[in-house]
């Protein structure tokens, strides 16, 4: 069984266990089509927007499938 050789700190014992790091957002791009930061190889919250196409059309007024009711 491997060992550690020497003690570490309370300081890095302590930010090892402060494990708020994890809670920052990362991976934030502006959106090529509207600008507006959306996370990366995600669709555009706000334009709907992937890789200078539109995916997906937010807010459209179609009833006529029926996809999805609340
Ligand atoms: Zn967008």
């Amino acid at each position: 069984m491997p060992n550690p050789k020497r003690r570490h700190t309370r300081a890095r014992r302590d930010s090892r266990r402060s494990q708020n790091w994890k809670l920052e957002i990362k991976e934030l791009a502006p959106c090529g089509q509207c600008g507006a930061l959306r996370v990366s190889h995600r669709v555009c919250p706000s334009c709907g927007s992937y890789n200078g196409k539109v995916e997906v059309t937010k807010k459209a007024p179609k009833k006529e499938t029926g996809g999805e009711q609340k």
